[in-house]
């Protein structure tokens, strides 16, 4: 069954980790995926593996080197996609980093740099494309933020508020716009293998695992399949909501 056959997907950090599983589990639905990142080799890549999941001929996917953090270029993505698509479905904002650091030496370049990628990029792609979902009468909004922005963490000040932004942003989105056929939500994942968490140390990993009731890391696919159900009609009654996808590390 294609759960989102003839849409179209833009996802923000779709060139690796969590959004290329996130566009390759789309393109398996029939969706058309466009993604945006900031890195040509990656992008590349990452757009090869999406096709490569295609189910019809037809699906047609791109990628934008784009800095989500600017709304100028994401304007401008977003404006040349819907001349070229005549619409855009789904937005799934995942790009996201880290500069994890105690907030005694945080200095003001890393808080600043995690909000602007992580939160304003959020303010940057719904501000672009609320107007043409209202025109188009409906549209799906997935924000990723993370379990940090429920519950805070030691060294990641910067980047939980980032996330904690992301959910009362979401939230008041989702009031904006229910009333349009829009729906928004956040997808909170736990720990997650990708390339973000690679460079954890290790005895860290390992205090975390001891946290998992599941007690195995989580993969991306484990995102996408949630990051699917909430952009399929299957949740045409769920907004304003965060799903946790962590293994029963929150609750
Ligand atoms: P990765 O580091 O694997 O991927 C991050 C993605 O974001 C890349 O595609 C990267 O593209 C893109 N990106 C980063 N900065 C920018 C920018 N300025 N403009 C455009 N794209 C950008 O991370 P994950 O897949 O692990 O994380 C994805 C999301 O999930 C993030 O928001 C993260 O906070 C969240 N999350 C992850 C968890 C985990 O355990 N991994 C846990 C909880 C939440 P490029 O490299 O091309 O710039």
């Amino acid at each position: 069954m294609q759960l989102l056959k003839g849409k179209t997907a833009l996802i923000t950090g779709g060139t690796a980790g969590i959004g290329k599983a996130i566009a390759c589990l789309y393109a398996q639905h029939g969706a058309h995926v466009a993604i945006l990142g900031t890195n040509q080799e990656r992008a590349a890549q990452a757009l090869q593996e999406i096709e490569a999941c295609k189910v019809d001929p037809e699906q047609k996917f791109t990628s934008f080197l784009v800095n989500v953090s600017n709304s100028k270029e994401v304007d401008e993505v977003v404006e040349k996609l819907l001349k070229d698509w005549g619409k855009i479905d789904i937005l799934v904002n995942n790009a996201g980093i880290t500069k994890d650091n105690l907030l005694m030496k945080m200095n003001e370049e890393d808080w600043d740099l995690v909000m602007d990628v992580n939160l304003k990029s959020v303010y940057n792609t719904c501000k672009s494309l609320t107007r043409p979902m209202m025109k188009a009468r409906g549209g799906i909004i997935i924000n990723i933020t993370s379990v940090i922005g429920l519950t805070g963490n030691a060294g990641q000040a910067n980047y939980a508020a980032s996330k904690s932004g992301m959910i009362g942003f979401t939230k008041s989105l989702a009031k904006e716009l229910a009333s349009r056929n829009i729906r928004a939500n956040c997808i909170a994942p736990g720990y997650i293998e990708t390339q973000m968490t690679a460079s954890l140390p290790e005895p860290v990993k390992e205090a975390i695992l001891t946290k998992i009731p599941m007690s195995r890391i989580g993969n991306p696919r484990d995102i996408a399949h949630a990051a699917l159900f909430l952009a399929s009609d299957l949740a045409g009654y769920i907004t304003g909501q965060v799903l946790t996808v962590d293994g029963g590390m929150v609750m």
